[in-house]
């Protein structure tokens, strides 16, 4: 019998969930991650007090009360409510499209007056049958003054291309609540874990062992020999040798400040909208824990393409990448013994309840 039930690959949270759950299964689970870190994607560094999100802003939502229950069993969440702002010049706009936002665009203060006033912004667009790229997909859809001020710049930094080449299925409904109302999610939970997202997976992993600064794939021999089965979160097409092609990805770069002043922005999340500004996003991570500190951190977000040794974030879910990640979802069933999961090994974006969810239905079935 070998050492080991399960070698864990990847420390993130679905490899830590699935590792709580085996532990409390009797299993003996180790665990290791090619960063020097735990948590994946979701961990966070301290600096001086404030957790910096180091690979883009988390904020935990969900509709699920199982998944809810579940983080809430492990750490206490706060009462952080994501309500991003986006400026565009020198004004400001509440987000979602909101009757804040409506007000801010036109001075209109009831929802009969937005309501009138959308429809005559759409009016000048209603010979659009058939929208034929972005543009006139968003124009028929809000208009011009929403468009050109809340959507096209920010759009096209996105996506690294006019919003005339980009297919107009990007865009298929604006939501518009006619409430005044900053709640970005409609999730009826929200929060951020208070001691941040590594409490969490601290608690998840708990005294698991786990070596961290270990490439399963530098010491694959010897790792495949430690566990009767392994649980492989990292990208499956490296886990072939990318013997089926090269599966895509969108990447982002982060420019991290410290300034000494207490409060840089006033809000976590700020959208910059405009076209000729090159970050599309600047956040300030203290507001997520509502923090005190003398300083802060804040993080320009610069939308990247990938290549190799970038971060993969966001997958590239069109017709080419999907049909390769097929061929490497049909190789995963044969081979006995290892299981995929998580966002990378599954070549899916999934926000973290989701993640939390697939690894407890992971978990059910194989423990
Ligand atoms: P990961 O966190 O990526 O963990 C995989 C781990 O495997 C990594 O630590 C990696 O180092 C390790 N690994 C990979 N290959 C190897 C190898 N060869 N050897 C050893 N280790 C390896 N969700 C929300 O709910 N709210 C949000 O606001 C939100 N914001 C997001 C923002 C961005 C920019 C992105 C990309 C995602 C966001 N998410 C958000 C989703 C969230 O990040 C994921 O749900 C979650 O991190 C997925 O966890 P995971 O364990 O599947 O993957």
């Amino acid at each position: 019998k070998k050492k080991y039930d399960y070698l864990i690959v990847g420390a993130g949270l679905f490899g830590a969930v699935f590792a709580c759950e085996a532990k409390r299964a009797g299993k003996s689970c180790i665990v290791v991650d090619k960063r020097h870190h735990r948590g994946g994607n979701i961990y966070c560094e301290d600096v001086d007090g404030i957790h910096v999100h180091k690979y883009g802003a988390h904020i935990f939502h969900t509709d699920n009360k199982e998944v809810w229950n579940y983080v809430n069993s492990f750490v206490e969440f706060n009462r952080y409510t994501n309500s991003p702002v986006a400026r565009y010049g020198d004004k400001l706009y509440n987000l979602p499209f909101n009757m804040n936002t409506f007000y801010q665009l036109w001075g209109v203060t009831t929802p009969a007056k937005a309501k009138v006033k959308i429809e005559e912004q759409r009016g000048e667009f209603a010979h659009i049958a058939e929208p034929a790229n972005l543009e006139e997909q968003a124009l028929k859809l809000c208009g011009k003054d929403i468009y050109e001020k809340l959507i096209k710049g920010y759009t096209e930094k996105q996506w690294g291309r006019a919003a005339t080449e980009l297919p107009a299925f990007i865009i298929r409904r604006l939501p518009f609540r006619f409430v005044f109302d900053n709640n970005y999610f409609n999730d009826a939970y929200q929060g951020i874990p208070i001691g941040g997202y590594n409490a969490l997976i601290d608690a998840l992993l708990g005294d698991t062992e786990v070596c961290l600064a270990t490439d399963y794939f530098k010491n694959r021999a010897e790792l495949d020999g430690v566990a009767e089965k392994t649980l492989f979160t990292g990208c499956i097409d490296e886990y072939f040798d990318y013997r089926c092609g090269h599966l895509e990805y969108r990447s982002l770069r982060f420019e991290e400040k410290r300034l000494e002043m207490e409060n840089f922005q006033g809000n976590a999340v700020v959208n910059y909208t405009e076209r000729e500004i090159p970050y599309t996003r600047v956040i300030e991570h203290k507001h997520f824990e509502f923090g005190k500190q003398p300083h802060t951190i804040i993080t320009y977000e610069y939308p990247d393409s990938f290549a190799p040794g970038k971060e993969p974030y966001y997958p590239v879910n069109d017709e080419k990448n999907s049909r390769i990640y097929a061929d490497y979802r049909q190789l995963a069933e044969s081979v006995p013994n290892v299981l995929f999961g998580g966002r990378l090994a599954q070549y899916t974006y999934a926000d973290m309840d989701d993640t939390v969810a697939a690894a407890l239905a992971l978990c059910k079935t194989e423990l």
